[in-house]
């Protein structure tokens, strides 16, 4: 057990991501005192404090820096390990995200210390943290242990639950004004590529779309029963390499990590390294012509049928109840 947890607070398209409360909620089982410190970077990011202390954060840090603004490895680095080499937690999680993905390994190896990533699941055996993490592309779990030193890991989105969101509550903030030199990255211009404003990784709903979509119009019926659902577009690789839409929307082996509460795939074979990125999702329908597909073994739900005749009605009806 530790004392002294810290959970970096990520920030993008100017919110904070909601793995960043999941990780607050992890954070909190593996402290003995329940005391979590966030850490928030960046310039005026202190209007997000507030939603920290909502969901659980007890403390947070800010290191204010015109080049934390955005994303840089360097910088961020940088103001971390002066946040870490002054604070000294015990441990400290980031979200399984791509930042995450790259700032984490960074202060690992700077600190020479561990790092487990892709956690799905974290809980106290014997006064100790069991961490469990999917390997082979998700068809196994195993479970890791960290014997010495800071406990530092990435969250993978939407598994960990976070704790309801309090608006009594409220915490301590400490400002620091990290020495910030030397760095390489110069940010031109940020290139959004998502097809809905929903975020794929951390979407409740995806609708992923394969090369049985056949166009890139064949994406808008996907796209129409999304909005109607609040709901993420993705697709196969098998869509992305037709170019019917870009590769930022990729679920799988080489692509995006998912793991909504209801994944509907459409015209999607179910091909292993698609499989991979998915697997982990609560509740899967397909929709597919084929009635051997391999995806419909996978599936909770299958529809065999055209889904260019299933989606609209689909659509319509999902209308009815949501609206
Ligand atoms: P297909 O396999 O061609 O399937 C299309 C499906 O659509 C079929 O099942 C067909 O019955 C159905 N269909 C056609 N028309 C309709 C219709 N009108 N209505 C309903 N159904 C219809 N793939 C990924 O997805 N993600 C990855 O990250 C990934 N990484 C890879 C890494 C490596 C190293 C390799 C070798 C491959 C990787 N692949 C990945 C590719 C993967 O092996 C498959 O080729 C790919 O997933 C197939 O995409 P698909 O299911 O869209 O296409």
């Amino acid at each position: 057990m530790s004392q002294n947890m810290f959970v970096l607070a990520e920030i993008r398209h100017g919110a904070l991501r909601h793995v960043s409360f999941e990780a607050i909620a992890a954070a909190k089982k593996l402290t003995t005192s329940g005391k979590v410190t966030a850490v928030l970077l960046g310039e005026k990011v202190e209007r997000f404090t507030e939603l920290l202390f909502q969901y659980g954060a007890d403390r947070v840090i800010i290191a204010e820096h015109p080049d934390l603004d955005a994303y840089r490895p360097e910088a961020y680095k940088q103001a971390l390990l002066q946040i870490i080499e002054e604070e000294r937690p015990d441990g400290f999680l980031f979200a399984h995200t791509s930042q995450g993905r790259d700032l984490a390994p960074r202060i690992a190896a700077s600190l020479k210390s561990g790092l487990i990533s892709d956690v799905v699941k974290l809980e106290l055996v014997d006064d100790r943290v069991v961490f469990t993490r999917p390997i082979y592309s998700g068809k196994a779990f195993e479970e890791k242990i960290i014997e010495e030193g800071m406990i530092m890991a990435t969250i993978r989105p939407n598994n960990i639950q976070a704790a309801e969101s309090d608006p009594s509550r409220s915490g301590e903030i400490k400002t620091v004004y990290p020495d910030i030199k030397d760095f390489h990255t110069t940010i031109k211009d940020i290139v959004e590529k998502t097809t809905s404003g929903v975020d794929l990784t951390e979407a409740n709903i995806v609708v992923a779309g394969g090369r049985g979509v056949k166009s890139k119009d064949g994406f808008h019926p996907l796209q129409e029963l999304a909005d109607v659902l609040g709901a993420a577009v993705g697709a196969s690789r098998g869509a992305c390499d037709a170019d019917y839409c870009d590769y930022s929307l990729q679920i799988g082996q080489t692509g995006k990590v998912v793991t909504p509460d209801l994944y509907i795939a459409c015209g999607i074979s179910g091909a292993i390294q698609h499989v991979a990125g998915m697997s982990n999702s609560k509740v899967i329908v397909a929709i597919n012509k084929d009635p051997e597909a391999p995806i419909f073994s996978i599936a909770d739900y299958g529809i065999v049928g055209d889904l260019f005749e299933v989606l609209p009605v689909l659509t319509e009806e999902c209308r009815k109840v949501v609206t």
